[in-house]
């Protein structure tokens, strides 16, 4: 069976390496010109290190750990709180994107710098055109493309139908450490504004998250020196290391701008479309899970379709029901980062607090994962 997945991001890039797995032909279509763009580390907790495992990706994974070498120090430095770090296992996206591209590349055809214009089902499979290439069919098509899914917009309803805003926006940037603060930390709170720097690499570099609370924000998703200038203007007149970092964001080439915000559906299936990841269930960056629950709902995605022998409407019941207690678990994750934050607090739970017992662990094992492909890293990829 064939299947256009739209998005290579760590959702799209998952499904193809599964469903290539399980016998499919997968298609991935990415709007960027390359894979593997963003600044930003990512967590990876729970049953998404299981899904690696089955990848034998896992110790791939652990050793592009950028938090390995010391560099990141507990106590956040003399009277600067930690930042706490989201999940049991940090990664760069790229990196993570990086690995699952690599490991598909030579057995998944990627069209980059295109996207569905539209889509059109019929009883035998699903007519599909681009905004570039020439028409095509597939069997079926997975919606991976994030929070702004144009697939979902295509075929489910406009974006104003799903995306509830948390009230607060995100900016991730690299740059170079040198700004006299090694290790992680978080800055003197500013109200409603939040700082963190988490050097890496032994300090040899460092990304930063500016986080600040406000209202929906109209401006072109695609003009990154105006979500720049956002920022700025948010952080203006602010004291220590900021006026530093909005000159190192200035610069910045791998800078990634976005509202935290969540994506609530009835379903992820209108018959032979299906969608995934951020695009079907986003739990926002205060969740810190939305990478997990991408690698998750990619081999659950996959496993059913192939369980139902591509018998989509079953494998996509199926899948909705391994999935949705799971995702809710997740979003309440979110919405209770994003109450933290407003109440002044860091987004997420700091390990340290969690490990003395004053916290909460966090609530990842939710999902049991069944046996889909139990002796896939022995036979593939060869
Ligand atoms: C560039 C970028 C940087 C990010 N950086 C951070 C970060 O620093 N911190 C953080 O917490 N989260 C970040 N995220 C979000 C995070 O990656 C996701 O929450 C999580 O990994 C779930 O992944 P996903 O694959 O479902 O969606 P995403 O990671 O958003 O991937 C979606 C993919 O689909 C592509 N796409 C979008 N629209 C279309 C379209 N119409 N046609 C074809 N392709 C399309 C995008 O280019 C992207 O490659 C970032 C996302 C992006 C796109």
């Amino acid at each position: 069976m064939d299947v256009l997945i739209s998005g290579a991001g760590v959702a799209g890039t998952a499904l193809a390496y599964w469903l290539r797995h399980h016998g499919f032909t997968p298609t991935v279509v990415e709007r960027a010109p390359r894979v593997r763009a963003g600044a930003g580390v990512v967590g990876l907790r729970g049953e998404a290190l299981d899904v690696l495992d089955r990848m034998a990706l896992l110790e791939r994974v652990e050793a592009l750990n950028p938090l390995m070498g010391g560099a990141a120090r507990a106590d956040g430095g003399g009277d600067l709180p930690a930042v706490a770090f989201a999940g049991d296992l940090q990664i760069l996206r790229g990196e993570l994107i990086g690995l699952l591209y690599e490991a598909t590349r030579q057995e998944v055809e990627y069209v980059l710098g295109d996207s569905i214009a539209t889509v059109e089902q019929d009883a035998d499979g699903v007519r599909v055109t681009f905004e570039r290439g020439r028409p095509r069919r597939f069997d079926l098509v997975a919606g991976a493309d994030g929070l702004h899914s144009g697939t979902r917009s295509l075929v489910f309803g406009p974006r104003e139908w799903f995306v509830r805003h948390l009230g607060i926006y995100t900016a991730t940037f690299s740059l170079p450490c040198h700004l006299g603060l090694p290790g992680s930390v978080l800055l003197p709170s500013m109200p409603g504004k939040a700082a963190e720097i988490l050097s890496i690499r032994n300090n040899a570099e460092a990304h930063a998250a500016l986080h600040f609370t406000s209202g929906p924000l109209a401006y072109d998703r695609d003009d990154v020196a105006q979500h720049k200038r956002i920022v700025a203007g948010q952080f203006a007149g602010e004291g220590g290391p900021i006026p530093r970092l909005l000159e190192e964001m200035s610069r910045a080439e791998n800078f990634f701008f976005d509202a935290n915000a969540q994506v609530e559906m009835y379903r992820w299936s209108s018959g032979r479309v299906v969608l995934l990841g951020d695009a079907g269930y986003c739990a926002a960056p205060t969740s810190g899970l939305g990478s997990s629950q991408a690698l998750i709902g990619a081999y659950v995605l996959a496993g059913e379709l192939a369980v139902a022998d591509g018998e989509h409407t079953a494998a996509f019941a199926a899948y909705e029901r391994e999935m949705r207690g799971f995702v809710a678990e997740h979003q309440q994750m979110g919405r209770e980062g994003a109450d933290r934050f407003f109440m002044g607090m860091p987004i997420q739970e700091a390990p340290e607090m969690i490990a003395a017992g004053t916290r909460e662990a966090p609530r990842t094992h939710l999902v049991r994962l069944k046996d889909y492909a139990p002796s896939f890293a022995a036979r593939w990829p060869p």
